[in-house]
């Protein structure tokens, strides 16, 4: 790892706040915010595109080897492209948030994905929310934080996002999409969503994104990773 950079590793389930808390905390101290979940999702966009299995681990592989993941810096934030693509808000939709925890499991994408998110160090020091950043992608970062709420809670937060996108909200069925998305998340063998060693863990039910954001910018100062 380029010995520059920092890593602010910031690891936990389905709509735990991760992408909110780790945007705002990467804008407070200046560093580059990555969605690693995107990348995931990109990938499982463009199985859906070309009518790949995302549950054949062989047509998923083929895929990737003929395909080209570009990175880019866009805003502070990593961006990709995709055979020259953006796939846009596409990559939230139904079609993708259905499939992604099943191409997350291939042993194959996530190779490629890690491989994709070590190379960002050229871009900066990096605030990278994903499940498996403090255990495999960057496990030698001291500043490694888990964020949970309560299922309801992530629940109700997920559901006022696609509410607001496909203007339905149906709770219960956030709900148990959130479970089953989470039960395959942490039972998978490979890179399984776990507390890091050493991370530090928020529960932010009842806390607001910027008590959260607060918490770990404090610690970053107080570690002299950033300017106090
Ligand atoms: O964070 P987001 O909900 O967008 O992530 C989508 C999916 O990508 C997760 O449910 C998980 O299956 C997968 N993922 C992962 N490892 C990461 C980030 C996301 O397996 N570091």
């Amino acid at each position: 790892m380029n010995k520059q950079v920092t890593i602010v590793a910031v690891d936990g389930p389905s709509a735990s706040g991760k992408s909110t808390v780790s945007r705002r905390t990467a804008q407070a101290v200046g560093f580059i915010y990555v969605d690693s979940g995107a990348l995931y999702r990109g990938i499982t966009w463009k199985c859906v595109k070309e009518g790949v299995d995302v549950k054949d681990a062989q047509a998923v592989t083929n895929l990737l080897i003929r395909m080209n993941m570009e990175l880019f810096l866009r805003d502070n934030a990593v961006g990709y492209m995709i055979d020259g693509e953006d796939p846009g808000q596409e990559i939230r939709a139904e079609p993708v948030r259905e499939r992604v925890a099943d191409i997350a499991a291939q042993q194959a994408v996530r190779v490629y994905i890690v491989e994709k998110l070590r190379m960002m160090t050229k871009f900066g020091s990096l605030v990278m929310e994903g499940r498996d950043i403090g255990t495999v992608v960057f496990p030698d970062t001291p500043f490694k934080y888990y964020l949970d709420a309560d299922p309801e809670e992530r629940a109700r937060r997920r559901a006022a996002e696609i509410h607001q996108q496909e203007g339905t909200h149906d709770v219960n069925a956030v709900l148990s999409s959130l479970r089953r998305r989470d039960q395959k998340d942490s039972s998978r063998a490979t890179a399984p969503l776990q507390i890091a060693l050493g991370a530090k863990i928020i529960n932010s039910t009842g806390m607001t994104i910027d008590q959260v954001v607060d918490t770990i910018v404090t610690d970053l100062k107080k570690a002299g990773a950033v300017p106090a």
